[in-house]
């Protein structure tokens, strides 16, 4: 079975549909056997979103917190019509250190596979984000082949959520061709929880047993490997999660 070292995807309740703090959500890393945990709550443009404060306050979180590196992140919102993200001031993205970009019905109604598409290629071009969010949703149908084929171009990654497998009607099959495409063009992938609770963070069995079910590479889950994850970051970054030590602001 692959073991994960960090839960890149993780919410907290400075939105109110998640139930629990930043302290407790490390703590459900550490029961987890984790090393890792990214906090990426919602982005502005979202009902229930951070305010953008939020996210340039992230500084003031320890680097490290009782053995758990904290990566600062969000997740933001996909935008109509051609694939912008939340309006956010650029010093409040500068300091994130992994931005994760979704379609979310609310923000975006979903229309047909070439808007999708279309928008995701503005993604690929955001200079900004990292990776992209919970794809297998069966409302925003698109191209794979077309943006999975791109995304070593632009340095995107792609996220397998497994909150998305259990609750979303269709994910699964979705998922699976997602990530065999990634096999096919060797694109970087990580599997998450989308935990919106501490008892659910490092949750990410039906993810794992999907990708296990159709052989997928564990060299190309940058989550399965803690030095893996530290190239990745200091590639995208520049920044040494290996260096973060205790309590460290
Ligand atoms: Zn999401
Ligand atoms: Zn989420």
């Amino acid at each position: 079975m692959i073991k994960l070292v960090a839960d890149l995807h993780t919410h907290t309740n400075v939105s109110h549909h998640a139930h629990s703090s930043l302290e407790e959500m490390v703590q459900g890393a550490k029961r987890a056997g984790l090393r890792a945990i990214a906090i990426t709550n919602h982005g502005p443009s979202m009902v229930d979103g951070a305010h953008q404060w939020h996210f340039t306050n992230l500084n003031i979180v320890p680097r490290k917190i009782d053995g758990i590196c904290v990566i600062r992140g969000i997740e933001m919102n996909i935008l109509p019509p051609n694939g912008s993200v939340d309006n956010m001031e650029e010093k409040y993205l500068k300091n994130l250190d992994y931005v994760i970009a979704s379609f979310h019905e609310p923000c975006f109604p979903p229309v047909n596979s070439d808007v999708h598409t279309r928008a995701l290629e503005s993604i690929l071009r955001n200079p900004y984000v990292t990776t992209l969010g919970h794809l297998g949703n069966q409302n925003y149908i698109f191209d794979q082949e077309r943006i999975v084929s791109q995304c070593n171009e632009f340095e995107k990654i792609i996220e397998i959520n497994n909150n998305s497998l259990a609750i979303r009607k269709g994910s699964k099959e979705n998922c699976k061709s997602i990530a065999k495409l990634c096999m096919k063009y060797h694109v970087p992938i990580v599997v998450t929880s989308d935990s919106h609770i501490s008892f659910m963070v490092g949750k990410t069995d039906s993810a794992l047993a999907m990708l296990e079910d159709i052989g997928f590479p564990e060299e190309l889950i940058l989550n399965a490997d803690f030095d893996r994850l530290a190239n990745y970051f200091k590639k995208i970054r520049n920044i040494d999660i290996h260096s973060f030590e205790e309590n460290q602001v």
